[in-house]
């Protein structure tokens, strides 16, 4: 007998998730909080910009296609993909800026130009991630990280070292020039942790960055949602927004459903999508499975401070992505994981969708995203969220040689206390759980839970972890555990 589904909250984890379990002959609804669905992945439309207001970086295009290869899609059948050349900008100081082009080829050249003899020692470092992606992102993260052994293959026997060495050390011990070092600790950002915090084994993430490339979905990320909400239509599922989940119902240890605007929705099987602690919030005491002391020993990737920003004019001596890596990265880093606290001098990453895609901006116009990573649960306070942008407002026009300030039109900004606010975040924090060595595959929350039956999980605190290609990996890996279990009481 098919099951009556409930999933709470259509970020990208859900609606993957949603779209194998309607496949599987399902009756599946989702219940989003918002007005709007996608989760951190919605979209701002004001005044003719477009800004995503989460991610903006489409890599591991690989993913995204085996996923919809699963329903005998392609992603082109939905959206129309541009991959971006350069990839990006790095800029280090007033006119002294690396270029990462589309091709290994061509970012070795420009990576000889910074270090003699760094194009062949990045050519061996790229084709060590390239195994590395092979084994981690074709096979282990494909799997439910319910036991240990599921990491232990013929192929990550060989790379046993890598786990005990970290990308930080390998990339210092090859390549000397600053710039280079930061350029290639810079991927592991996304895995929500430090270089010097990450096992050698995740310079698959290299791999994604320089093999694989960066790409642009027209009209921004959110076409991705879109395109994940038609076919998750065309399955047969029913999406609502303004449904907010109050609580879980269970009876004797078993799910029975949930209170959605304080009417009762009975479901088969409760999965969420929501941010595992919060979830977790919705349940009696007794039917928890991690302490508040668990939670706050783990290390959450960071929180962000973001601004969206329209230009009356083009922005010059700008790429699509441009990151400024002008000030001491080190002591960024710190601010965010070891003491945590507002950074004196902050990285920032900005992007400029308009430079690709015309329908992001009005004619002459451009629209800018600004990105500071934070620590989570820093006080959020408009004066501070101010401060930092003059100061990144105030670098960006020294190092890109021009004045931006009086061409703001248009200014939104968002932070620590709307992650909470709009997705339930803990502690606000922007992109999940970090998946460092201890906080990998069956050493993060669990997809099932422990203790209440019929209840499960999915999304960036959960298997595999952080990123959109995680959230999709990690829908498929849920839904796939749901069938199972079922098929086992049926
Ligand atoms: C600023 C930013 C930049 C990023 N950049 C990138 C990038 O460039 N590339 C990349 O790959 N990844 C990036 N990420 C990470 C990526 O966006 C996330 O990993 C992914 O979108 C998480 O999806 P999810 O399904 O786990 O969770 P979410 O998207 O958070 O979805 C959870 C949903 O649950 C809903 N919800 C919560 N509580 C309730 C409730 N009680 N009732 C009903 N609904 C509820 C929320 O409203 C939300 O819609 C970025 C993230 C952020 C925030």
């Amino acid at each position: 007998m098919h099951k009556k589904i409930s999933i709470i909250g259509s970020g990208f984890s859900s609606l993957a998730a949603s779209c194998y379990l309607a496949k599987a002959g399902n009756h599946v609804t989702i219940y989003e909080k918002n007005e709007t669905i996608g989760g951190r992945a919605r979209q701002l439309k004001k005044e003719g910009f477009t800004f995503d207001i989460g991610p903006t970086w489409y890599w591991m295009p690989d993913v995204f296609e085996l996923f919809f290869a699963d329903f005998g899609k392609q992603p082109s059948e939905y959206y129309q993909l541009i991959k971006l050349n350069p990839a990006y900008q790095v800029y280090f100081a007033k006119n002294d800026s690396i270029t990462i082009e589309d091709t290994l080829q061509k970012i070795c050249a420009a990576f000889e130009k910074e270090e003699r003899g760094s194009s062949i020692k990045l050519q061996k470092f790229i084709s060590k991630a390239q195994s590395n992606y092979n084994i981690a992102i074709k096979d282990l993260v494909y799997r439910p990280g319910v036991s240990p052994f599921e990491l232990v293959t013929p192929a990550t026997l060989k790379k046993i070292n890598q786990f005990f060495s970290t990308i930080s050390k390998d990339v210092r011990k090859e390549f000397s020039n600053p710039k280079l070092v930061s350029i290639l600790e810079f991927p592991v950002l996304f895995l929500g942790a430090k270089a010097s915090n990450t096992p050698s084994f995740y310079s698959f993430m290299n791999y994604a960055d320089f093999g694989l490339g960066t790409f642009h979905p027209k009209n921004g990320m959110y076409s991705v949602i879109l395109a994940m909400k038609s076919l998750a239509e065309e399955l047969g599922v029913t999406i609502k927004t303004n449904q907010n989940i109050e609580k879980i119902i269970t009876e004797n240890k078993v799910a029975k459903g949930i209170i959605a605007n304080g009417k009762t929705i009975l479901s088969d099987i409760i999965l969420s999508g929501a941010d595992y602690h919060h979830t977790e919030t919705l349940l009696d005491q007794q039917d928890r499975q991690y302490s508040e002391t668990y939670w706050g020993k783990k290390i959450f990737a960071p929180s962000s401070l973001l601004f969206y920003v329209g230009f009356d004019k083009k922005i010059k001596n700008v790429e699509h992505h441009t990151l400024f890596f002008d000030v001491d990265f080190e002591a960024h880093a710190k601010s965010i994981y070891d003491t945590p606290e507002w950074p004196e001098d902050p990285l920032f990453y900005a992007s400029f969708p308009s430079k690709t895609d015309e329908n992001a901006a009005p004619d002459g116009k451009e629209a800018g995203i600004f990105l500071i990573p934070l620590a989570p649960g820093l006080t959020d306070i408009p004066e501070l969220r101010e401060e930092y942008f003059e100061k990144i407002m105030s670098r960006f026009e020294k190092i890109t040689m021009q004045e931006v300030k009086k061409n703001i039109i248009l200014k939104e900004s968002f932070c620590v206390n709307d992650f909470i606010d709009q997705y339930n975040s803990y502690k606000g924090n922007a992109y999940g759980l970090a998946n460092t060595l201890l906080q990998t595959a069956f050493l993060r929350p669990k997809l099932k839970s422990k203790k209440v039956k019929g209840l499960y999980f999915t999304g960036q605190l959960s298997v595999p972890g952080p990123g959109v290609p995680p959230s999709l990996i990690s829908g498929k890996l849920v839904a796939q555990l749901i069938e199972k279990n079922t098929i086992q009481t049926r």
